[in-house]
C-alpha cells in the first residue's frame, strides 16, 4: 500500500500586512522531511508513523510552511500547489495521499485555500483514491474540504499537543477505507458561532465540556471520526468560525445527525464563548501585587502563532509607566539586536525597541540598559511544546538588563512563546522574575504552565486581539454570534441538541 504525504501549512490573518510570499515559505522535499519531522510530533509526522503502526510504504513529497502572517500571494501559492501536484503525478500510482494542511489558509483568489488544495489533489488521483487530511483545531472548515477529501480530522487539543496522534488516526482510517474495512461517510455542520480565543483553552469550560460531547460522538457505534474545529477569527472569509465534523462508517444520515448534535452542543454554550479579558494596565498591576511570582501575561493581541509581529510593546510601556519591576519579556527586533551586537557583551545601551513592524502594536519603547549575553538564537526543546515542534530559530538574541529593572531577550526572528528553551538557551530564568510575558493566547500554556504561579490572558490591541470589534470584517456569515447578538440557530424547527444521539446508532 503506497500513500503520499504531502501539504501546504499556513494559518492566514488577512488582517496582518505580512503578507506570506514564495520566500516566506519554508519547503521540504522527500528526505528533508523524514529529517525534520521524523523525530517530532507534528501532523506530518504522524502521517510518517502511519509505516511502523501500519506498514504501508509512505512517502514524503513535499511540505511547505511558513509562520502565521498576512495573505498567502498568487505566486506562492500556485508555485507550490503547482510543485504538490507535479510530485504527485512524478509518484506513479498512490492508493492514498495524507495531506497535511492547517485548515485557515487564505491565498490572493483563494479564501479557502486548502479546500482548493484538496480539491485539485482529488482531481488528480480521482474519485477511487482515498484522501486523508489533518488539520489544525483553529481550521475554518468548509464543505470543499470534506467533499474533495475521504476522512478529515483536526486536533482534539489547544494547545495542540495531539497533532501526530491525530494525523495518525487520520492516516489508519486512510489505511483501512483502501483495505476496504471501512467506507467513511463524512458531514460537516456549522453553527453560526465564534469562539473567542481567548476561551479556546481545551484544559477549561466551555471547551473541556464540548471536547467530552466530542468523544462521546466519536465513541458511538459504526463512528469513526469526530472533530470539533474551533477555527480562526482573523481569516476573514466566508467560512470563518467553528464547525463540528462526524464520520461514519457508511451512514450519512447518522454522520449527520451527530455533527448535528456536537454543533447544537456548542451552541448551548454559546455565552460562554465570548472573550473578557483584563486591559494590560489591571493585569499587570494584578500580576505585581501577586504575593507569589511569576504571573504568566498572555499577550494576547501579539499572538505571534496567530499572526502578529512579535514586537508589540502595550505590555512593555504599561510596566515601564507603571514602575513595575522584575518583569521580562522577549521582542522582535533586529536593528536593536545589532546594536547590542555592536555595543558587545556588558556594553551600555540605549534602544528604542519594538513596536516597528506597523502601527498596530504600539510604539518603540526608549529603554537603557546593559548586555547580558549575545547569541545565535538555535535552541532545541524536547520538552511537549504546542504543535509538536522540536528545533527552533529565534535568530541573532541579544538579551539586555533595563534600568527599569526589565529584562528583554531581544530577537530576530518573529517567534512565540511555545518553549521555555527560548529563555533558558540564552540564561535567563523566567522563575526568577515576578511578571512575564508571554506572546500568545493558548500556545504557551505547556512551556509556562510547570513555573508560572498563574496565567493571565490580557487584552491587549493587535491583529490577534481577542476584541473582534476591532476588526473590519467584509466576507463572514452574517448573522454570526456573538456579532449579531440574536442570530438564530438552528434553522427551522429541529434541535439538535436537544438529544443525544442514539447510542446503539439506530434512527
Ligand atoms: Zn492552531
Amino acid at each position: 500500500m503506497r500513500l503520499a504525504v504531502l501539504g501546504l501549512s499556513h494559518e492566514t490573518n488577512t488582517f496582518s500586512r505580512v503578507a506570506a510570499d514564495y520566500a516566506a515559505f519554508s519547503i521540504l522535499r522527500g528526505e528533508e522531511i523524514v529529517r525534520r519531522h521524523g523525530t517530532a510530533t507534528s501532523t506530518v509526522s504522524g502521517f510518517l508513523g502511519a509505516a511502523d503502526r501500519y506498514g504501508a510504504e509512505v512517502v514524503p513529497l513535499i511540505y511547505a510552511t511558513t509562520g502565521p502572517c498576512g495573505t498567502i500571494t498568487r505566486d506562492a501559492f500556485e508555485r507550490i500547489l503547482d510543485e504538490m501536484l507535479a510530485r504527485l503525478r512524478a509518484g506513479g500510482r498512490w492508493d492514498g495521499v495524507l495531506l497535511a494542511q492547517h485548515g485557515a489558509a487564505v491565498a490572493e483568489g483563494y479564501p479557502d485555500a486548502d479546500g482548493e488544495v484538496a480539491a485539485r489533489v482529488r482531481d488528480l488521483v480521482g474519485p477511487d483514491t482515498a484522501v486523508g487530511m489533518s488539520l489544525d483545531m483553529h481550521g475554518n472548515l468548509t464543505e470543499r474540504m470534506v467533499a474533495s477529501t475521504t476522512v478529515t480530522n483536526v486536533y482534539n487539543t489547544n494547545p495542540h499537543l495531539d497533532a501526530d496522534d491525530r494525523a495518525l488516526d487520520c492516516a489508519g482510517l486512510i489505511v483501512r477505507t483502501v483495505a476496504g474495512a471501512v467506507h467513511p461517510v463524512q458531514a460537516l455542520e456549522m453553527p453560526p458561532l465564534v469562539i473567542n480565543i481567548v476561551k479556546q483553552f481545551t484544559g477549561e469550560e466551555p471547551m473541556l465540556g464540548l471536547m467530552q460531547d466530542c468523544d462521546r460522538v466519536a465513541a458511538l457505534p459504526g463512528m469513526l471520526s469526530a472533530s470539533v474545529a474551533e477555527g480562526y477569527p482573523y481569516a476573514d472569509v466566508p467560512e470563518m468560525g467553528m464547525a463540528c465534523l462526524a464520520v461514519h462508517d457508511g451512514d450519512p444520515a447518522q454522520a449527520r445527525q451527530a455533527a448535528r448534535w456536537l454543533a447544537g452542543r456548542a451552541w448551548q454554550r454559546r455565552r460562554e464563548m465570548v472573550g473578557d479579558t483584563p486591559s494590560p494596565e489591571d493585569a499587570l498591576r494584578h500580576a505585581a501585587a501577586a504575593r507569589r511570582g511569576p504571573v504568566v501575561l498572555m499577550d494576547v493581541g501579539d499572538n505571534v502563532g496567530g499572526g502578529s509581529p512579535a514586537d508589540s510593546t502595550y505590555l512593555l510601556a504599561a510596566a515601564q509607566r507603571l514602575g513595575i519591576r522584575r518583569f521580562l519579556q522577549a521582542l522582535y527586533d533586529p536593528a536593536a539586536v545589532q546594536t547590542c551586537i555592536a555595543a558587545g557583551i556588558d556594553a551600555p545601551v540605549e534602544l528604542a525597541v519594538g513596536g516597528k513592524t506597523d502601527d498596530m502594536h504600539g510604539r518603540p519603547v526608549a529603554v537603557r540598559g546593559r548586555v547580558r549575553r549575545l547569541s545565535d538564537g538555535q535552541f532545541e526543546d524536547l520538552r511537549p511544546t504546542h504543535g509538536g515542534g522540536r528545533f527552533f530559530n529565534q535568530g541573532p538574541t541579544a538579551v539586555v538588563d533595563t534600568e527599569d529593572g526589565h529584562t528583554l531577550v531581544l530577537n530576530s526572528r518573529r517567534l512565540g512563546s511555545m518553549s521555555i528553551e527560548q529563555m533558558y538557551s540564552v540564561g535567563v530564568e523566567p522563575e526568577r522574575y515576578q511578571v512575564v510575558v508571554a506572546k500568545g493566547v493558548v500556545s504557551p500554556r505547556p512551556a509556562y504552565e510547570p513555573i508560572a504561579a498563574e496565567i493571565v490572558l490580557v487584552n491587549t490591541p493587535g491583529v490577534t486581539t481577542s476584541d473582534l470589534s476591532f476588526f473590519d470584517y467584509r466576507n463572514r456569515r452574517v448573522p454570526l454570534y456573538p456579532f449579531e447578538k440574536d442570530t438564530p440557530y438552528p434553522a427551522g424547527d429541529e434541535n439538535p441538541g436537544a438529544s443525544p444521539p442514539n447510542p446503539r446508532g439506530r434512527r
